[in-house]
C-alpha cells in the first residue's frame, strides 16, 4: 500500500488529514502517518490567548493518537531531524523525557509521499541576544512557558506592590504582537477582579515597529487607525519607526542607542522556516522556506510536497504565498486533492494553487475586533466591533468542524461554549 507521511499536524496539516484521512485512510487506499514534535494540536492564531491563560488548554487541545485512531490514520511523535530521499524514509530525533532520559531512539519512517508543513519559527534576524532573552510564539510548550512566567510576575507584584512596574516590551506590531499587547491588559484586569491586589497602572506594554504604523498587513487606513487607538486607549506605548539592535537580560537598545529597560520581552517580528529545511538538500528560499512548484510539489522532489508557513509557492504575479491561516489550509487541501489524484493515475495532472485573500483580524482580546473581508474582491470590505468578532471566532470554529466533522465538531463547540462560561476567564495554572 502506499505510505503517505505527513509531518506537521498545525493549522493545515490536520485539515489535509481531516481529507485524505477519510478519502484514503478509511478506505484502505493509503497508510497515512502523521508525525509531529508535539502529542496533541492546539490552532496555532490562538497561541498568545494560551500564552496568557485565556485558552484553556484542556477544553481546545486536539489529542493527535485519539484522532488518528477515528480518522484513518496513525500518529508518530517526534522531531523530524531528516530525510534520506533515496531510500525515502524520513528521521525522527530520539525522543527524551525532561530529565534527558532517552523514551524512544532515533526512528525511520518510509514514505512514498512526503507532506512537510511544519510551520515557521520566528525571525531573530540575527540581533544579538534576541534568542537568549525573548520568548517566542512559535510552539505550544512556549505559550506554555510563557504563561507560567507571565503569571508568576502579577502573582509576586500581588503580594508585594512595592516591586515597581512590570514592564513588557513586544516587538512587532503585526497581529501577534498587537494581540498580545492586548491579551497582557485583560489578563492584568480578570487578576483584579480574583483579588490581586495589583495597581491599575502597573502594566507598562511598549510595542516595537520598525515600519511607520501598526498592523502594516492591514491595507486600509480606517482598520489600522481603529487598531492603533484602542491600543492606545489600553495605554500601550507604540514606537513605531524603531528599530531593535541588541537585546540584553534587562531589556533592549534602539539603533538610536536608547534603552528600554523589560523586565519581559516578547519577540513577534516575522517568521522564517524551521532551520532544518535548509539541512534537507531541497530548494529553499533566503527566508528558508521550501520552494515548491504551483502545485505544491518541492522544485528538488516530486515525491515531496509542502504547504503552510514553511512552504514558498510561486503565484501569477510573481509574488510567493504569505505565511497565514489561510493560505495553510487553502493549501493543505490542495495537496490532498493532488495526493488524491496521484493514488488513482500516478501520472494525472496535479492542481494548481492560487492564493485568494480571504481577509484579515485583528482580535483585541475582549476589547475590540477589527478585520477585513474578502479583500480579493476589490479590497474587500472593512468590519469592527461585534461583526468583527463573530466572524473573527467563526475561523475556529470553521477548523473545529472540519478536523472533527460536522456532528463531533459542534458537540464540541457547543461543550466548549458551556464550558467557558461555567468556568473561570483564566486559567491560573
Ligand atoms: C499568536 C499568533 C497569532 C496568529 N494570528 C493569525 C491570524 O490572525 N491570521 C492568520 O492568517 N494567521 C495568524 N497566525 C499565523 C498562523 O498561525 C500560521 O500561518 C499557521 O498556523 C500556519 O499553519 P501551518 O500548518 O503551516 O503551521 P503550524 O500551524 O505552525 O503547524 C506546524 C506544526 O508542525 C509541528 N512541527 C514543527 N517542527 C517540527 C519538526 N521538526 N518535526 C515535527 N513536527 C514539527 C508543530 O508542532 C506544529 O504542530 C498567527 C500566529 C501566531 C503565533
Amino acid at each position: 500500500m502506499t505510505n503517505i507521511v505527513v509531518v506537521g499536524g498545525g493549522a493545515g496539516g490536520m485539515e489535509l488529514l481531516g481529507k485524505i484521512g477519510k478519502k484514503l485512510g478509511k478506505n484502505g487506499k493509503a497508510n497515512i502517518t502523521l508525525v509531529d514534535i508535539s502529542a496533541y494540536h492546539i490552532w496555532k492564531p490562538l497561541l498568545h490567548e494560551l500564552a496568557v491563560g485565556s485558552l484553556d488548554e484542556g477544553l481546545n487541545a486536539v489529542d493527535y493518537r485519539a484522532h488518528a485512531s477515528k480518522n484513518g490514520y496513525k500518529f508518530e511523535q517526534g522531531a523530524l531531524t531528516g530525510v534520506d530521499r533515496s531510500n525515502r524514509k524520513i528521521i525522527l530525533a530520539s525522543m527524551k523525557d525532561k530529565n534527558g532520559v532517552e523514551i524512544l531512539p532515533e526512528r525511520y519512517i518510509d514514505y512514498d509521499y512526503l507532506v512537510l508543513g511544519i510551520g515557521a519559527i520566528t525571525n531573530d534576524f540575527g540581533i544579538p541576544g534576541v534568542r537568549e532573552h525573548c520568548e517566542f510564539l512559535d510552539l505550544t510548550e512556549q505559550a506554555m512557558t510563557m504563561r507560567q512566567k507571565i503569571l508568576n510576575r502579577f502573582l509576586q507584584h500581588a503580594k508585594k506592590p512595592d516591586q515597581g512596574y512590570f514592564d513588557i516590551t513586544i516587538v512587532g506590531a503585526g497581529a501577534t504582537g498587537t494581540e498580545m499587547a492586548a491579551e497582557m491588559h485583560h489578563v492584568a484586569d480578570t487578576l483584579s477582579g480574583y483579588g490581586y491586589e495589583i495597581a491599575k497602572d502597573l502594566l507598562r506594554i511598549n510595542l516595537i515597529e520598525a515600519s511607520d504604523r501598526v498592523m502594516p498587513s492591514l491595507k486600509k487606513e480606517c482598520l489600522y487607525e481603529a487598531v492603533d487607538k484602542q491600543l492606545r486607549a489600553l495605554g500601550v506605548n507604540i514606537m513605531t519607526n524603531t528599530i531593535i539592535t541588541e537585546v540584553t537580560a534587562e531589556g533592549m537598545y534602539t539603533k538610536e542607542e536608547w534603552f528600554i529597560k523589560s523586565d519581559m520581552m516578547i519577540w513577534a517580528a516575522g517568521v522564517k522556516g524551521p532551520d532544518i529545511l535548509g539541512t534537507l538538500d531541497l530548494e529553499v528560499n533566503t527566508m528558508n522556506r521550501l520552494i515548491v512548484h504551483a502545485n505544491c510539489q518541492s522544485t528538488t522532489d516530486e515525491r515531496i510536497f509542502s504547504f503552510g508557513d514553511c512552504a514558498a509557492c510561486p503565484q501569477p504575479d510573481g509574488s510567493y504565498t504569505p505565511p497565514r491561516g489561510q493560505t495553510a489550509r487553502q493549501m493543505a487541501l490542495l495537496v490532498g486533492d493532488n495526493l488524491i489524484r496521484l493514488l488513482k493515475d500516478k501520472d494525472a495532472k496535479l492542481k494548481d494553487y492560487l492564493y485568494k485573500d480571504l481577509g484579515g483580524f485583528v482580535n483585541m482580546s475582549k476589547f475590540y475586533t477589527v478585520g477585513n473581508m474578502f479583500s480579493f474582491l476589490g479590497g474587500g470590505v472593512a468590519i469592527k466591533g461585534c461583526p468583527a468578532r463573530f466572524v473573527y471566532a467563526s475561523l475556529y470554529r470553521r477548523h473545529i468542524l472540519t478536523i472533527h466533522g460536522p456532528i463531533k465538531g459542534l458537540l464540541l463547540l457547543a461543550l466548549n461554549g458551556v464550558q467557558s462560561r461555567l468556568r473561570p476567564q483564566l486559567k491560573l495554572w
